[in-house]
């Protein structure tokens, strides 16, 4: 396969089919990073149609205006998109530009990589995006397409596979006129045509560059493990129109309020079960069961905090915890607390 006649298909391909999103009618590397990371764990639907790009975007226009934001403030603005060590590394990230990079994001790939919480796909996505840098990307529909016209059965997970997939996309990058374009073709593509399962291949634009044989078979992976099954068990205390919260401090979720854990001492009496629902997280798959509160006196912990109702919408929640607490709440017996 010619590298430049391959990026020239697809490149042409892309230029008159490409979808029309927010983030690609620009090149500004501040709106370009927040799409990227916001995509990273996040359907492209449920980060538009869902209004969170845009919403963001207008509450933190650029990397001053985040880097000036209190913490919490931030993981209000990314409730309902999960995974919010993004919008901690967003921050981070947006106070480094504004403070070591005098508020302009660097062009050079090295010092791009160096920022915090950028990783690989991330670098070549703003590199090549923002400044038409010759910067590989590989996420997973790019290592879909990759393996699929190579007809390379290397698992792409694997450390060998990873390094040749980065290969595959640095060289092929090279070859594109430009590689702003190129690199969102082959995005594209995998999005669209060379999609998960049997792909489009009659409709392909680039079909006589492939060498697959039994597309639908690639890319290989490795054997998953099974999910773990996880039981929280929280309660609902009200109190003169205020909910009883617990703050976090685990890695995952630092800073973010929930119901607070039942504890230890009251699980065996069980006080009566309010909600029972369930939800995933990465190889999580947690059953959440809400109670009444445990009876006899409560030890308040010093991460617990009683917020007023009113309050509670300005309060960053994890969206299971979020739907959990409206459900409740809705009830009649719950309203008039
Ligand atoms: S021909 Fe089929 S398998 Fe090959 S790149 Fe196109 S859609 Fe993917």
């Amino acid at each position: 396969m010619s590298a430049a006649a391959f990026a020239r298909d697809l490149s042409a391909w892309f230029r008159k089919n490409g979808r029309d999103l927010p983030w690609r009618r620009t090149t500004d590397p501040y709106a370009i990073l927040v799409s990227e990371v916001m995509l990273q764990q996040t359907q492209v639907a449920t980060v538009l149609e869902r209004g969170h790009y845009t919403r963001w975007m207008e509450r933190f226009p650029d990397f001053a205006t985040l880097a000036a934001a209190e913490e919490n403030a931030v993981l209000q603005a990314w409730e309902g998109l999960g995974y919010y060590r993004r919008a901690r590394n967003l921050l981070a990230l947006a106070r480094t530009v504004a403070h070591r990079h005098g508020g302009v994001f660097p062009r050079d790939l090295e010092s791009i990589r160096a920022l915090p919480g950028i990783g690989p796909y991330t670098a070549g996505a703003v590199a090549s995006f923002a400044h038409d840098t010759p910067a590989p990307l590989v996420d997973g529909n790019v290592a879909r397409v990759l393996s699929r016209l190579d007809d390379d059965a290397t698992p792409a997970d694997s450390t060998a596979g990873q390094k040749r997939l980065w290969q595959r996309a640095a060289e092929l990058v090279l070859a594109a006129s430009s590689p702003r374009v190129f690199n969102a073709a082959l995005m594209e593509l995998g999005q669209t045509l060379c999609r998960p399962g049997a792909p489009l291949c009659l409709s392909c634009p680039v079909k006589k560059h492939c060498r697959a044989t039994d597309p639908a078979a690639l890319p290989v992976k490795r054997a998953r493990p099974a999910p773990t099954r996880v039981v929280e068990r929280v309660f609902l205390l009200q109190e003169n129109g205020s909910v009883l919260l617990e703050q976090e401090r685990g890695p995952r979720r630092t800073g973010l309020w929930k119901l607070p854990a039942l504890p230890d001492a009251a699980h065996a009496a069980a006080p009566p079960v309010l909600l029972k629902t369930a939800y995933t997280i990465t190889r999580y798959k947690v059953t959440l069961w809400v109670h009444e509160p445990p009876p006899g006196e409560l030890v308040r912990a010093e991460n617990h905090r009683l917020i007023p109702r009113a309050e509670l919408g300005a309060t960053p929640m994890p969206s299971p915890y979020r739907r959990a607490l409206d459900t409740l709440l809705a009830r009649r017996e719950f309203r008039l607390h």
